[in-house]
């Protein structure tokens, strides 16, 4: 009997429902010569699920995450919400969604595609061969650590990590790197913060469960500065929430585009897999989207979350292909077109050729 993979979808808002609906035709495809059936529940969040239900993180949606295997996402928000209470707002609805699954590793892999050097804003070649990943622990630190407050004539908040955190991120970064070129640069502020210190002793003492992994270490303003400088250093960056959150916006640059960018939360209950732009509401339903960014995520969902490696190379392999051949979305038309197409278009191009693959 073939494996059966149950995926909660969710479009969400703006250009989501675009780019989600051509990952789908690319899964779709990779998934008729396999030994492997998927099935798709969609579910609401964001700007469009607070229209319909009051909430940007419906319960049902919370419950239908827990019942699949792994969940395909889109993105969310839009003007429409932007004036709504803090916790009505549509990126509450996602800080939720991973907090309450537990997502606390959060995969950013930065590659540049040949074909694409000119499109980054840095010297081609500075960028020419870069294949980094960002690991940015996404569920502790500053963004969540107690107390915090905003009085009247202070404000403040708490950089806070345990050891078991630390050292779960930490396992995630190093099993990461032994299946790439086996390199850890550990980023914090070991100079200033106690708490980077901590951070860095326990991230020396996991290393020693990985002798084969070369273990550094950087502070985030020299990573900050060595990321644009010569960003083909970097194989596994491991750093926490805040100082992950600055430098994997940061490296997503030296790509050029946006639109090609996937990225993959995991560690708790099922793996969120999402492309990492927004919903870009001054293109959404204009069918010009980059939907390269959500196919290469989904492709991310089927290595991780399924272990289909095979159908995740073909899928990896097809988006290479459509960009050596010249097909480019609005977004990269400056670089090396030889036809510019639709979101719709370049979706079906890619399946086309993940089903010949
Ligand atoms: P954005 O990423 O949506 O857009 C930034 C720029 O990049 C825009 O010019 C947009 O047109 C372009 N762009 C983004 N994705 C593209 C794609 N696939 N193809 C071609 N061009 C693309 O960021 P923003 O404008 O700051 O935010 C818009 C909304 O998205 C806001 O409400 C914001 O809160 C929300 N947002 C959501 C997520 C998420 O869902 N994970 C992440 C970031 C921002």
């Amino acid at each position: 009997m073939s494996k059966r993979y149950k995926i909660a979808v969710i479009k969400g808002d703006g250009i989501g429902p675009e780019i989600i609906d051509e990952a789908l035709k690319v899964v779709d495809a990779v998934a008729v010569n396999s030994d492997f059936e998927l099935s798709y529940e969609e579910y609401l969040m964001g700007g469009n699920a607070y229209d319909i239900t009051g909430d940007p993180l419906p319960e049902e949606t919370i419950e239908g995450c827990r019942n699949a295997d792994a969940i395909l996402f889109g993105a969310i928000g839009g003007p429409k919400w932007d004036d709504l209470p803090r916790d009505k707002r549509p990126e509450s609805g996602l800080l939720r969604l991973r907090s309450t699954l537990g997502l606390y590793a959060n995969y950013r892999p930065v590659k540049v595609y040949n074909e694409l050097v000119e499109a980054s804003t840095l010297k081609s070649e500075v960028v020419k061969g870069v294949d980094l990943l960002v690991m940015r622990e996404l569920t502790g630190g500053i963004y969540f650590g107690e107390p915090r407050a905003n009085e009247e004539d202070r404000a403040y908040n708490t950089m806070l990590y345990t050891k078991a955190e630390v050292e779960r991120i930490a396992h995630e970064a190093f099993k990461a790197a032994m299946k790439r070129k086996r390199r850890v640069c550990s980023v914090d502020k070991a100079n200033v913060l106690e708490v980077s210190q901590f951070w860095r002793d326990t991230v020396i003492e996991v290393a020693k469960e990985y002798p084969d992994v070369v273990l550094e270490h950087m502070y985030i303003d020299n990573a900050a500065m060595q990321l644009v400088r010569d960003p083909k250093q970097f194989d596994v960056i491991l750093t926490g929430n805040i100082f992950g959150d600055i430098l994997s916006d940061e490296a997503s640059m030296i790509s050029g585009s946006i639109g090609l960018l996937p990225s993959a939360s995991i560690g708790g209950e099922v793996g969120l897999y999402e492309p990492i732009h927004g919903s870009a509401p001054d293109i959404a339903g204009q069918g010009i989207a980059n939907p390269i960014a959500t196919i290469s995520s989904a492709s991310m969902m089927l290595r991780f979350a399924f272990g289909e490696e095979e159908a995740a190379d073909k899928i990896d392999r097809a988006i290479e292909m459509v960009l050596r051949d010249g097909y480019r979305t609005k977004d990269i038309s400056a670089y090396g077109a030889k036809e510019v197409c639709s979101t719709q278009e370049m979706g079906s191009i890619i399946a086309e050729i993940v089903s010949r693959a």
